[in-house]
């Protein structure tokens, strides 16, 4: 395996930071979610574009004011999401909301009356739609009958998927249209996170068919779950080369029905992965004897980063000495988390048996950089477990500023909400 390196940091900066602000500490870079946001607006497309970023990756408000600066719109995945981004600035009309839960009827009447999207994910959904805007424009989810993700935790399409429309119920779909007099106006899929390419592909195609079957649609969504590479030996999506095949797709339809389709994708995880990461401090180092392991113990664990011990996912380990000069010498080390959980193991596989990785010397009291921490960890953990307080935030401003962005928890903070005498 590839030795891991500091992507966007160097290890003063990481002392510096974790001098600061103390550990353990997330922080993102400006400059790179900005580069991230122009990949994304620069994907092949006929016909126009629009960037949703599914804020589900990262609800920081600062992020999203950063994605709102640059021009990118927004996938909210539950009514709290829409408010959220409301909150920060984002318009309504700039949100779309696809949700697993279906809105309370009154709520739902009360976002699309200021103009947020409503992407109908069940039929259920449709209804309730129709019900309360007959006579009005609404996008569907589809599920295409195949699916993709890293992880079967991360596959949300296909028959063990409970997202979006099956396939097979498009006559469904049309008779709730023609009940409640609506037209569709998007048609919408995503199938998982961390997808095979090929498969997104496929599903881009059938995503086509379905703005077929529905001759008002003008937006075709393809959703989002772009794989990432973490660690140096997994690849990235590239854009151009996904997004080419699909932009000539779009032309082909134009030609053959004259309808001039909107292209929309929703990444997360393309756009905030890699921008940042997870400063801590080795904190403890003990070993189980001759046939052992040697363990190093970080002050962060599954309630700052989850997906580890969630998905088996692997993410970069980089040690930063306190105060001494890196000598060169490496070892072989299980890197583990400070809750009182077996499985909180930073250096899993796939179902929770240990691994090793070969990380330079560590000492009590040098740092620990986790990378690719900027997405699906902040903001989806096992928060407060132990009573470990919320890790604060920090942003690299593009001016080289550091900017604390979400404080450290407190304790009072922890409990505000139980009641006791
Ligand atoms: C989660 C989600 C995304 C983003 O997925 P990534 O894997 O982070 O790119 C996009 N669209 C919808 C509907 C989602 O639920």
């Amino acid at each position: 395996m590839n030795k891991e390196k500091l992507k966007f940091l160097n290890s003063n900066q990481v002392r510096e930071i974790a001098q600061k602000f103390q550990t353990p500490v997330f922080v993102y870079s400006e400059k790179e979610i900005e580069n991230r946001c122009n990949v994304a607006k620069n994907f092949p497309n006929a016909f126009g574009i629009t960037v949703r970023y599914a804020m589900k990756a990262n609800p920081n408000a600062k992020i999203l004011q950063i994605m709102h600066k640059n021009g990118i719109h927004i996938d909210a995945s539950s009514i709290y999401e829409v408010e959220r981004a409301l909150l920060v600035g984002f318009s309504a009309h700039q949100i779309l909301l696809t949700s697993q839960q279906p809105p309370k009827p009154e709520k739902l009447k009360e976002i699309v009356e200021k103009g947020v999207q409503f992407n109908a994910c069940s039929l259920y959904q449709l209804e309730l739609f129709g019900k309360i805007f007959p006579n009005q424009e609404i996008s569907i989810r589809i599920n295409p009958g195949l699916g993709s993700g890293h992880t079967k935790k991360t596959d949300v399409g296909g028959t063990n998927s409970s997202f979006g429309i099956w396939h097979e119920y498009i006559d469904k779909v049309k008779e709730l249209l023609s009940k409640y007099n609506l037209s569709v106006i998007r048609v919408h899929t995503h199938i998982g996170s961390g997808s095979d390419p090929e498969v997104w592909k496929a599903v881009a195609k059938h995503t086509l068919e379905y703005a077929e079957i529905f001759p008002t649609a003008q937006i075709v969504n393809l959703g989002g779950g772009y794989k990432v590479g973490r660690m140096s030996d997994e690849k990235t999506t590239d854009f151009q080369v996904i997004g080419e095949p699909v932009k000539k797709l779009f032309q082909e339809f134009e030609q053959k029905y004259n309808r001039k389709l909107h292209l929309e994708i929703e990444p997360g995880t393309h756009m905030l992965a890699n921008c940042g990461v997870l400063i801590s401090e080795i904190v403890d180092i003990v070993d189980t004897g001759q046939k052992g392991y040697t363990f190093i113990k970080l002050d962060t664990g599954m309630d700052a980063n989850t997906r580890p011990s969630l998905y088996g996912a692997r993410h970069p380990l980089i040690v930063v000495p306190k105060n001494r000069e890196s000598n060169g010498v490496e070892k072989e080390y299980v890197v583990v988390g400070h809750c009182c959980e077996s499985g909180d193991l930073f250096t899993q596989k796939m179902g929770g048996d240990l691994e090793t990785r070969v990380l330079d010397f560590a000492e009590i009291g040098d740092y620990m950089v986790m990378e690719g921490v900027g997405a699906y960890c902040a903001g989806m953990s096992t928060k407060n477990y132990n009573s470990f307080p919320e890790t604060p935030e920090i942003l690299i401003t593009k001016e080289g500023e550091l900017k604390e962005i979400r404080r450290r928890q407190t304790l009072a903070q922890i409990i505000e909400n139980e009641i006791f005498d």
